[in-house]
């Protein structure tokens, strides 16, 4: 699932709970939950080249689509617990993040967490297509802004 999506939704948590901290728990755990539900976004059948090269487009666009969808939210949005929104939106995004040490520079002690995190989006063994998970990742942010903006 998109970062983008992971923050929105931990954001929305953090609207309820006015302890970060808690915030933040949540917004990991559900994390990992929305990970395990098919999403669209598994490349199985594409060669490795052509995988890293989904996963650089993918990640740039998600990336811009974070700063414009956190910037809307955070400049906008009615702040009932503004640092727990913040924490959950960062609890949000934080085990995607602790990926990065591993696929970019192969730190080893990262590893076992990345083999973790990716046998958590096969949990489920089902794929959908591509634009059925962008579809559906768009509902949930469309559901989650709504939240947020009530
Ligand atoms: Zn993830």
């Amino acid at each position: 699932m998109y970062v983008t999506i992971h923050s929105v939704i931990g954001a929305g948590i953090g609207k309820f709970i006015p302890n970060p901290f808690i915030a933040f728990t949540i917004a990991v755990l559900l994390h990992f939950l929305c990970d395990a539900i098919p999403h669209g976004d598994s490349k199985n059948g594409l060669a490795d080249n052509e995988k890293k090269k989904h996963m650089m487009i993918a990640f740039t666009i998600d990336s811009l689509a974070w700063i414009a969808v956190i910037g809307i939210i955070f400049l906008f949005a009615p702040m009932t617990h503004p640092i727990s929104m913040a924490s959950g939106a960062l609890g949000g995004l934080f085990p995607d993040l602790l990926r990065v040490p591993y696929l970019l520079f192969q730190w080893k002690f990262f590893k076992k967490y990345c083999v973790f995190h990716d046998a958590i989006h096969r949990v489920v063994r089902y794929n959908i297509p591509m634009l059925a998970g962008i579809v559906e990742q768009s509902i949930v942010l469309a559901i989650f802004f709504a939240i947020i903006f009530t």
